[in-house]
């Protein structure tokens, strides 16, 4: 039979993948920060927003930004 504990496991999964999905709908919802700064500042890692501005991939939001 199954077990209470088991289905414990399986929501947890079910909830770290669904706060993951989340995590990344907010990059997509960022209208004037860039992406890349903020996944890299999820990983304890700092950007400069010039240096993604004039990267070989920079974010739309970055290219639109004056300075
Ligand atoms: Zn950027």
């Amino acid at each position: 039979m199954l077990t209470t504990s088991g289905q414990g496991c399986k929501t947890e999964i079910f909830k770290s993948a669904m706060a993951q999905a989340r995590k990344m709908q907010q990059y997509c919802e960022l209208k004037d920060e860039c992406q890349r700064q903020t996944f890299l500042a999820h990983f304890g890692e700092s950007l400069n927003r010039k240096d993604c501005k004039y990267s070989s991939n920079p974010y739309d939001n970055c290219l639109k930004a004056s300075s």
